[in-house]
Order: structure tokens, then C-alpha cells, then sequence
């Protein structure tokens, strides 16, 4: 991806820098061939002289990009998850999967980890992102997922015929769980994303279910994957399954949603991050009825928002980290609405703003493992910054509304926002 040439000036904006220290009022950035060189008082910033380029934040916020830290550019807004199977051929998905990586950007994403992909499209949209092909974030590739035979992913019955072939990898023991894993490092991916649990929506796999994929699979997954130094994620609901995963050495959990003192004890003792995704169980409640879904499911949605709104709670409060990512890619749950992950979690976890937003940037580039190159607002990162009209820690919902980005930045270029419109 093209870093910007020159230099520029942001001003007349807070900053929050994503490290969580305290708001900067009247504040300057200044960012030099793509990086940033200064962020701070104005009153301390270097004169640039009168060649640089100037941006007005309009009193607004000046902050990191976004990270999205479990996306899914491939799930295409779908009611049915058997819809990624049947509805449309992988020459569509993969257009649709470029759309949805453009709109993630236009909202403010900068950088995104993928939590599993149709096919093998999240390595290569990610290649045409880096080589500014097409806009998008910066780019965690995950290849298709693997989930036990039986388990979460699996649950047509064999009449059906759904095999869930564009998107998962069905396994039958540790040497299947192996060669696996072989087969999407030779792909390319990046990150080996896992069903160890159950799920409200299934029906024979409910949110409390815990094999899905058994102690043995999980851990021949993890020291494959972790032979050719990639990382490995899991779908983890259920209390056990979430112990297990911990102890089979998982780099980080999607979800960690019933969590007793035991298993928080494990996570913490690795420091693993956590992806929660809360605003898609409220999203499941509210909107799934529309959509057809059995009142016990819905039940078992409000069960998990509980039970992952409490171990969030309980993760932040005992030094733990989390990302935010929505799970974005269904009906009730659509692209576009990244940022009411954020709200969610100020408005109805009890996170404070500067909380979710250390979440929603430093944390997730950890995830990434690409802290030491965006996430914060520091001297010396890619510019990969996010200009808004407005005071985002007086009210985050500001972050939903793309109306109000003034400029969305990658390496200094402008690549969306209100700046980016005014150039063309
Ligand atoms: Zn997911």
C-alpha cells in the first residue's frame, strides 16, 4: 500500500491517540512521507512551513483508525448460513467480499483481522488491498474455517446435501485437524479460525456446547499452525470449551462468552485477547424475528449477550484486553454497521468511551500483531488516522454516521471521508 509523499498538518482537533492516556485538547498531528512525525499540543508541534498540507479537524477528533478485529468480507448479508453455501458462485463472493472490504473502509476501518473466509478470497482481496488495487483495510487474511464433523457448522442434515464447502473444512480427529491446517498455510492464511463450541443459533449445538471440536483436535490444530508460526482463533462459547481452547494454546478467543474464575485465570496467565461481538446477539434479539428465527433461539441470543456482556466486564476490569469486531455479514447484523459494536459496549456493557475505543485501535493492531506499525497515534506509525466532525468520547455513536468523517486515512492518503469526496 502507497504511503502519502510530503508533508501535512492536521489541527484545530482533540486528540485521542488510542493508548488511552488522556485526551489532548487543541491539538496537531503532523505526518511526514506517510508517518506520523509529531502528535501532541499544537503549542509543541514543528512549524511545517508553508508547503505542507493543511487539515482542518474542525474541532472534532483526531484518533487512530479503526480496527475491525473479526470481519468477514465474504459473508454477504446472508439470513441462512446456508446461504454461503448455495447462493451465489465464488466469482460473485469475491466481488461482494471487495464491496464489503471497500465499505469497511468509508467507515472509518483502517486495518482488519478476518474471523474466517468463503473460499480462499480473504488472502487474495488482501494482496489486491496492498497493492491499492482496490480500497479496503489493511488486511488479517483467514483462510476456510475448520470446524468437527457434526459440530456448529454442520448441522444439515445429509439429505440437504450442505456440506458448507466454500467456507468450512470438516474434521474427523487430530490428523484430519492437521491436514487442514497444512492445506490453509499452503493458501496463504494467515490466521486459522476454529468451531471448538456451540452457538445459540444451532440447534444441536447450543451456545453451552462444548465439543464441537474435541481437546485433542483444538490442540493438533494449535501445534500445526503454530509449526508455521500462524495463529489460531476459535469460535468459543461454552465455559469448557473455552478452558479447552486455552489450554491447547489458542492465540486469541472469538466471543468468550460463559466464563467462570478458572477460565479467566487461563486467559489471563497468556495474556490471550478476546473478541466479544455483543452487538450481533442484540441484533439476533431484535431483529431475528423478522428474519424467522424460533423463539428459542432468541432466547439463547439474550442468554449469550448476558453471559458475554458479564466476561467482558470481567475481562476489563481483571487487566485483560479485548477487540472489538461485530461479526458483520448477516441479514439482521449487515456490513456498514461496524461502529454499533462501540455504541453497544458504551451504552449497554458500561464501557467507558476511551475504554472501547483502546479496544477498538490499540488492542485490535496487537491482535493483528502489527502494533508496532498502527493502532496508536504515535511518532514514527503509519498514518493510519481517523478525522471526525465531532467529540467521539462525548458521544461514540458519532462513529456510526460516516456523514461526519472529515477524512479516513491510510499511510497519509486520504481514502475516504468528506476530504476525499471534496478531491475527486
Ligand atoms: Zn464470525
Amino acid at each position: 500500500m502507497k504511503l502519502a509523499t510530503g508533508v501535512m498538518k492536521i489541527a484545530n482537533g482533540t486528540l485521542v491517540d488510542g493508548t488511552g492516556s488522556p485526551a489532548v485538547r487543541d491539538a496537531a498531528v503532523i505526518v511526514k512521507d506517510g508517518r506520523i512525525q509529531y502528535a501532541g499540543s499544537a503549542a509543541g508541534a514543528l512549524d511545517v512551513g508553508p508547503e505542507a498540507t493543511q487539515i482542518d479537524a474542525r474541532g472534532g477528533t483526531i484518533m487512530p483508525g479503526l480496527v475491525e478485529a473479526h470481519f468477514h468480507p465474504t459473508y454477504f448479508n446472508v439470513a441462512e448460513l446456508a446461504d454461503l453455501d448455495i447462493k451465489y458462485p465464488v466469482e460473485y463472493v469475491t466481488i461482494l467480499a471487495s464491496c464489503n472490504a471497500k465499505l469497511a473502509l468509508e467507515c472509518g476501518y483502517t486495518a482488519a483481522r478476518s474471523g474466517g473466509s468463503l473460499h480462499n478470497i480473504d488472502v487474495w482481496l488482501k494482496k489486491a488491498i496492498e497493492e491499492d488495487l482496490v480500497p479496503g483495510p489493511r488486511l488479517a487474511a483467514s483462510g476456510r474455517e475448520i470446524c468437527g464433523a457434526g459440530g456448529l457448522m454442520d448441522w444439515n442434515p445429509e439429505h440437504m446435501k450442505l456440506g458448507m464447502e466454500g467456507l468450512i473444512l470438516l474434521i474427523n480427529g487430530p490428523d484430519e485437524g492437521r491436514r487442514a491446517v497444512r492445506k490453509l498455510v499452503k493458501d496463504g492464511a494467515e490466521w486459522i479460525k476454529t468451531y471448538p463450541t456451540g452457538d445459540a443459533a444451532a440447534p444441536d449445538a447450543a451456545d453451552h456446547h462444548t465439543l464441537c471440536m474435541t481437546f485433542e483436535e483444538m490442540a493438533a490444530v494449535v501445534a500445526e499452525a503454530h509449526n508455521y508460526r500462524r495463529k489460531v482463533t476459535g469460535h468459543c462459547r461454552a465455559n469448557e470449551g473455552i478452558k479447552n481452547a486455552l489450554r491447547a494454546g489458542f492465540d486469541s478467543l472469538e466471543h468468550g462468552t460463559f466464563m467462570d474464575a478458572e477460565a479467566l485465570d487461563l486467559l489471563l496467565s497468556r495474556d490471550v485477547p478476546v473478541v466479544p461481538a455483543l452487538y450481533f446477539e442484540k441484533a439476533s434479539i431484535d431483529f431475528g424475528p423478522k428474519y424467522g428465527m424460533p423463539q428459542a433461539v432468541i432466547d439463547g441470543h439474550q442468554e449469550t449477550l448476558d453471559g458475554g456482556a458479564e466476561s467482558a466486564r470481567m475481562i476489563l476490569r481483571a487487566g485483560g484486553r479485548l477487540g472489538m469486531g461485530g461479526d458483520y455479514g448477516f441479514a439482521w447484523n449487515p456490513h456498514g454497521d461496524y461502529a454499533k459494536e462501540l455504541s453497544f459496549f458504551v451504552n449497554f456493557v458500561g464501557f467507558t468511551p476511551m475504554e472501547t475505543l483502546v479496544c477498538a485501535t490499540k488492542t485490535g493492531s496487537e491482535i493483528m500483531g502489527r502494533s508496532d506499525e498502527f493502532g496508536t497515534v504515535t511518532p514514527g506509525k503509519l498514518a493510519d488516522l481517523l478525522i471526525v466532525d465531532g467529540d467521539v468520547l462525548a458521544d461514540i455513536t458519532i462513529l456510526e454516521n460516516r456523514k461526519k468523517f472529515i477524512a479516513v486515512m491510510q499511510g497519509g492518503v486520504i481514502k475516504a471521508g468528506g476530504l476525499a469526496t471534496a478531491n475527486i
